[in-house]
């Protein structure tokens, strides 16, 4: 049973940030009851309050439940170091009884050790605990690298903890969905067998994202989000590679692979068409203004070439097919540019019309379209559709 979640009691009295007045996530602070052992972000305690001291690399047993302290953590190794003893807080624990199945508790909300991940690979956990972090970035690697691990059953129950002030609940639990975590009330009872409709379904979550916006909206980073806490992404750039011609532009790519965890592949001179036609993991394509650019410049369209048109419509019809087609998650984050005046040059409305016909053939076959303005999100509805005007048919 998760007693509560939150880092701190919310709301906060008085308080008038976007947590308190949101209905803040929770009014207890993160603990986790499984039978008679309590687990608090300082480690695990009997019923009575008595601290049980759990050495990393070593178990307990407490009635049912075992304690196992991970190898890695504070207190880890043969040796003592800092960060050890009585009051140090714990990085991870992993408790199993009959009743409850295997339970990750992570309630330090930095990376786990290496020796840590190895230790949990293939333990088939079924509710893992894990610190949300500042905007969730840490509950999101936490989570990616358990994934690598093999650490997590199918189905296994993802609960964020230690859910910090300031940090709003509506945005925050579609971020935790978009994840296959979630937030749950104080005294809900966790696990997979416990209440199916309440835990995030990976199956449930969209196989085509299209993520837009204007330049420099933040639709990029929100479309990394999306993909954070999966074990593997290749991700597809479509812009000209980087050149010493042009530091300004090497600088921007370079900061936007900063940004990327470092796991994530990139696929290198693919194009879209072939990689959502081949079975992998989930993609992430940035962006479609830099392909339909750089196609329709390959094509001649700037000069008005003879045939462009007809090629770009078949380039276009090959990528939307394949990302109809896919099998894979795949995230596309494309440009919103018809928002402006209409552009002075041919060559301008040209890529106007032709990334805004794109734009608009793949959301219609998205399960999730999403606006970015200023980092905030809209999503877009997919609505009834509307009838057909006269004498269209
Ligand atoms: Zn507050």
């Amino acid at each position: 049973m998760l007693l509560g979640s939150a880092a701190e009691p919310l709301p906060r009295p008085g308080c008038r940030c976007r947590a308190c007045l949101g209905g803040a996530t929770g009014t207890r602070t993160s603990a986790l009851r499984v039978g008679d052992v309590v687990l608090t972000p300082d480690g695990a305690r009997r019923g009575d309050d008595a601290p049980l001291h759990v050495v990393a690399g070593d178990a307990v047993q407490h009635g049912r439940v075992r304690i196992i302290g991970l190898p890695g953590g504070p207190g880890g190794g043969p040796a003592s170091g800092p960060g050890s003893g009585p009051g140090a807080p714990q990085a991870a624990l992993v408790v199993a009884s009959p009743e409850s199945g295997t339970i990750l508790w992570a309630p330090a909300g930095e990376p786990l050790p290496d020796l840590t991940l190895d230790a949990l690979s293939g333990a088939g956990v079924d509710i893992a605990a894990l610190a949300l972090g500042p905007d969730g970035g840490a509950l999101a690697r936490t989570l990616a690298a358990l994934r690598r691990a093999g650490a997590l059953s199918d189905g296994c129950d993802v609960v964020a903890v230690q859910i910090g002030h300031g940090t709003a609940s509506g945005p925050l639990s579609a971020r935790l969905e978009a994840w296959g975590a979630r937030l749950a009330p104080d005294d809900a009872r966790l696990g997979p067998a416990r209440e199916p409709g309440e835990i995030a379904d990976a199956r449930r979550r969209p196989r085509r994202t299209l993520v837009l916006g204007a330049a420099s909206s933040g639709k990029s980073a929100v479309a990394e989000a999306l993909l954070a806490a999966e074990p593997d992404v290749d991700y597809l750039p479509t812009g000209a590679a980087p050149s010493a011609a042009d530091p300004e532009w090497a600088a921007r790519v370079d900061a936007h692979r900063r940004r990327r965890p470092p796991w994530w592949r990139t696929l290198e001179g693919a194009g879209p068409a072939e990689t959502l036609a081949t079975p992998g993991s989930p993609v992430l394509l940035d962006s479609l203004g830099t392909w339909v650019s750089e196609l329709l410049g390959r094509l001649g369209a700037w000069d008005d070439a003879p045939g462009w048109r007809e090629a770009f419509e078949k380039e276009a019809d090959a990528v939307v097919r394949a990302w109809t087609r896919t099998g894979r998650r795949v995230v596309a984050v494309g440009e919103e540019t018809g928002w402006g005046v209409v552009p002075g040059t041919p060559a301008g409305r040209r890529f106007r019309d032709a990334l805004g016909t794109v734009n608009q053939r793949l959301a219609a076959e998205s399960e999730q379209v999403l606006l970015v303005v200023a980092g905030r999100i809209v999503p877009l509805a997919d609505g009834p559709g509307l009838p057909a005007p006269e004498g269209a048919r």
